[in-house]
C-alpha cells in the first residue's frame, strides 16, 4: 500500500521538489528524473541479486539487491547514473521503497522454496533521515511476510556521518525490528571509532576500491588488514566487497575476513539466476 501511495505521490513530484541549490541539473539530469518516476510506475525496474559467501566458502550468507534500469529508449542505465541523481530529490525515497517492497518479494519466494537467505538492501542518507522509513520498512515486512533478521540494510559511512545523531537514533529503531545493519563503504567516509562503536551495527563492508587491489598496493593491503582487526576488536563482522580473484579471497581467509562478496564469487545476477545459483549450493 505504501509503494501505491508513493507512485501516486510521484506523479505529483514537480520541479518544485528538486533540490534547488543542486546546480548540476542539467535539462537532460532533469529528463532523466522525469523518466525514473515513469520508471518507477511502469515497471521498467529490476533487481539482481549478488552473492556473499563465508570467506571458507562454507556457506552463502545472502544476497545484495541491485537496482537495474531497463529505460525504454536508452537501455540499461547503471546505478551510478541514476541513483546519485536521484538522491538529490524527493524521488529517492519512492525509489527505495519499490527496492525494498521488490526484495522483500524475493525473500519471501526463496524462504518459501525452502532457501534461506538474507537480504540486503542499500539505504541512501535520504531514507535513513526519514522520519517514516522505520514504519514503512516494518510494513513490507510484514506485507510479505518475511521475518526482519532476513533483511539487512546496507548503510553508507558518509550517510551516517551527514547527521551521525539523527543516523544513530534512525539505526536503533531499526536494530529494534530486528533488521540487520550493515556499514558499506567503510573507509571511505571518514567516521571516528568512537563513533562506530556506539552503533547498532552488526557488520563493516570494506569498500571494494582497497580490495580489488590489495596484492599490488601494499597501503591497501595495510587498510585491510588493519579495518578486519579493528572491526574484530569493536565485536564487528567484516565483508570484503569487490574480489575479484581466488588468490584476494584467499589472502582475505589468511587475514581473518568473515565474508566476501566480488565477481569471483558471483556477479550480480537476475532473480531466476540467482535461485539457480543457490539451489547449486556452489559454495556450501
Ligand atoms: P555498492 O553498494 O558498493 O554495491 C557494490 C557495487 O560493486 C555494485 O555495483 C556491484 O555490481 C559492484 N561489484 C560487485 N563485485 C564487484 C567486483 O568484484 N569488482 C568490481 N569492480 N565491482 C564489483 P552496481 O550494481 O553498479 O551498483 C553501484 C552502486 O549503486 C552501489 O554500490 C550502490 O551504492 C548503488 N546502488 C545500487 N543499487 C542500489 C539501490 O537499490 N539503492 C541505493 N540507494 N543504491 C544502490
Ligand atoms: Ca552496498
Ligand atoms: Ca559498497
Ligand atoms: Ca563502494
Amino acid at each position: 500500500a505504501d509503494v501505491a501511495m508513493y507512485r501516486a505521490k510521484t506523479e505529483s513530484i514537480g520541479m518544485l521538489e528538486y533540490a534547488p541549490a543542486f546546480d548540476k541539473h542539467t535539462p537532460k539530469r532533469l529528463a532523466l528524473m522525469t523518466d525514473l518516476g515513469r520508471a518507477i510506475r511502469e515497471d521498467q525496474l529490476l533487481l539482481h541479486f549478488q552473492p556473499k559467501i563465508d570467506v571458507n566458502g562454507r556457506f552463502i550468507h545472502g544476497f545484495e539487491a541491485l537496482l537495474r534500469w531497463e529505460h525504454p529508449q536508452h537501455g540499461a542505465i547503471p546505478p551510478s547514473e541514476f541513483i546519485p541523481l536521484a538522491e538529490t530529490t524527493e524521488l529517492i525515497r519512492p525509489l527505495t521503497l519499490w527496492v525494498l517492497d521488490a526484495a522483500m518479494a524475493q525473500c519471501r519466494r526463496w524462504r518459501g522454496a525452502g532457501l534461506n537467505v538474507r537480504v540486503a538492501v542499500n539505504l541512501s542518507t535520504r531514507n535513513l533521515l526519514d522520519d517514516q522509513i522505520v514504519n514503512q520498512v516494518e510494513r513490507i515486512l510484514a506485507n510479505h511476510q518475511v521475518p526482519a533478521h532476513a533483511l539487512e540494510l546496507e548503510i553508507t559511512e558518509s550517510a551516517i556521518m551527514a547527521d551521525p545523531k539523527r543516523a544513530l537514533e534512525a539505526l536503533e529503531r531499526v536494530h529494534a525490528l530486528g533488521v540487520h545493519l550493515s556499514i558499506d563503504d567503510f573507509g571511505t567516509g571518514y567516521s571516528s571509532l568512537a563513533y562506530i562503536k556506539r552503533l547498532p551495527v552488526e557488520t563493516l563492508k570494506i569498500d571494494y576500491s582497497f580490495v580489488i587491489d590489495m596484492l599490488e598496493d601494499e597501503q591497501d593491503e595495510i587498510i585491510v588488514r588493519s579495518t578486519i582487526n579493528l572491526a574484530h576488536n569493536l565485536g564487528l563482522k567484516v565483508v570484503a566487497e569487490g574480489v575479484e580473484s581466488r588468490a584476494i579471497l584467499e589472502k582475505l581467509y589468511g587475514m581473518g575476513c568473515d565474508q566476501a562478496q566480488g565477481y569471483y564469487i558471483g556477479r550480480p545476477m537476475t532473480e531466476a539466476d540467482a535461485g539457480q545459483w543457490l539451489r547449486r549450493g556452489e559454495w556450501s
